[in-house]
């Protein structure tokens, strides 16, 4: 197909639930991408925080091709290898006993607000099951998800959502002291935002949560399915902060490109979960485990993450110094190499125009310019990564 046909075909048989640009993406190798004419881009937004090792990575081709060779999928009814080597990994190098595995974002937050509620039930009776979110939080968009999501927009269309679900306002302890109450039995959040525009939680906010959590007899649940897996130059997030959860998200770079989610969890929320209690058909698929075993390997290994923090920095400083001379910018947010720049223009115009000039990023909220490059990045694509937005910069001056 041209690229015209594929953009004819999308409007007419796919349902319109994004706006996306005109090209079409055809091949990628490393942090670039390449569209069906040829054109390069340098990839920033790696598939949303998804293909951290970058494109075409020679173990997770080998992965893939080893465990497809053998099998691809025998469901949950029965014993898979893959499986428990990728949850012992989880455990081994988390604060996690026990590991559920499902295919998304959205169900991890789903199993792990299931999870909280039963364990609530469990131990406090029927009254406890209330939830705790935050403002400008994205948990994903399924009701219970959703239910958590801040975001108007994405929530009233399909309103009544599940009852039991509140906000308090995000890094101010104050306000959650009284969101929760002795109903509550989780609180849900971001320790670093990223749909909801790159905003990251002070060590303090953390902490607090994690002692009014204590006082309270609620769980504490962080959301790492953005933050985890390296992308702030720690494996996890929480380990950054020295604040630890009771159950922790994963799922975007998880799966190196495939589709995983994971719910991570202590022995105390462990033990009221047991057989019936939840599933899912693909969860765990041998491929992906297999695929997700080499990426958890390669991001877990030290040196790695001391060359994402180098990366971070660099990206960092250079920013900083953009930020400095673009009136149009007003601010550098990041943690590890998840990067928000706050514009005074609509940060769309920022991504339309480095489309054209071979450079994909994205957004996060209207004013919020986001970065989320693969891990793997090097000096010289951040270079071209600054050089091209500070050409950005001086184009929409001058308009
Ligand atoms: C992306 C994301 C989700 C939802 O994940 P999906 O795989 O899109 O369902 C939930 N929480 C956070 C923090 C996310 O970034």
């Amino acid at each position: 197909m041209t690229s015209e046909e594929v953009r004819a075909a999308e409007g007419k048989y796919v349902l319109h639930t994004y706006d996306r640009p005109p090209f079409v993406l055809e091949r990628g190798e490393g942090v670039y991408l390449y569209d069906k004419e040829g054109k390069r881009y340098l990839d920033m937004v790696s598939g949303i925080s998804v293909n951290a090792l970058g494109h075409r990575n020679s173990k997770i081709l080998a992965a893939i091709g080893r465990q497809s060779e053998k099998l691809i999928h025998v469901s949950n009814l029965y014993h898979m290898e893959p499986h428990v080597i990728l949850a012992r990994l989880l455990v081994e190098n988390s604060f996690a006993d026990k590991v559920f595995f499902c295919n998304s974002g959205t169900e991890a937050a789903e199993g792990a607000l299931k999870f909280a509620r039963k364990w609530g039930k469990a131990h406090f009776g029927d009254r406890k099951y209330e939830v705790v979110a935050f403002t400008n939080s994205f948990h994903g968009r399924t009701m219970g998800a959703l239910s958590a999501t801040y975001k108007e927009a994405y929530r009233t269309p399909f309103e009544p959502l599940v009852p039991g679900f509140t906000f308090a306002t995000y890094n101010d302890l104050d306000s959650a002291r009284r969101a929760v109450t002795a109903n509550t039995c989780a609180v849900i959040v971001e320790p670093v935002q990223g749909e909801g525009g790159v905003n990251l939680a002070g060590r303090e906010f953390l902490q607090g949560l994690r002692e009014l959590c204590d006082e309270r007899d609620a769980l504490l649940l962080f959301d790492e399915i953005q933050s985890g897996m390296g992308r702030t130059g720690t494996l996890f997030a929480y380990q950054g902060y020295g604040v630890t959860p009771d159950v922790m998200m994963l799922a975007k770079a998880l799966g190196g490109g495939l589709p995983i989610g994971a719910v991570l969890m202590t022995d105390r929320v462990a033990e009221v979960v047991g057989p019936g209690d939840h599933g899912s058909t693909f969860s765990a698929n041998m491929v992906i485990c297999a695929v997700a075993v080499e990426v958890f390997r390669e991001i877990r290994d030290l040196g790695f993450l001391e060359k994402v923090r180098e990366i971070a920095a660099y990206l960092r400083e250079r920013l900083e110094t953009l930020v400095e001379s673009s009136p149009l910018l007003l601010e550098v947010r990041s943690a590890g190499l998840l990067v928000g720049l706050e514009s005074a223009v609509p940060a769309s115009r920022w991504v339309e125009s480095a489309y054209g000039r071979g450079l994909i990023v994205c957004t996060a909220g209207p004013s919020v310019v986001r970065l989320m490059p693969p891990l793997v990045l090097q000096e010289e694509h951040v270079d071209e990564a600054v050089g091209k937005l500070a050409e950005i910069a001086r184009e929409l001056e001058s308009e």
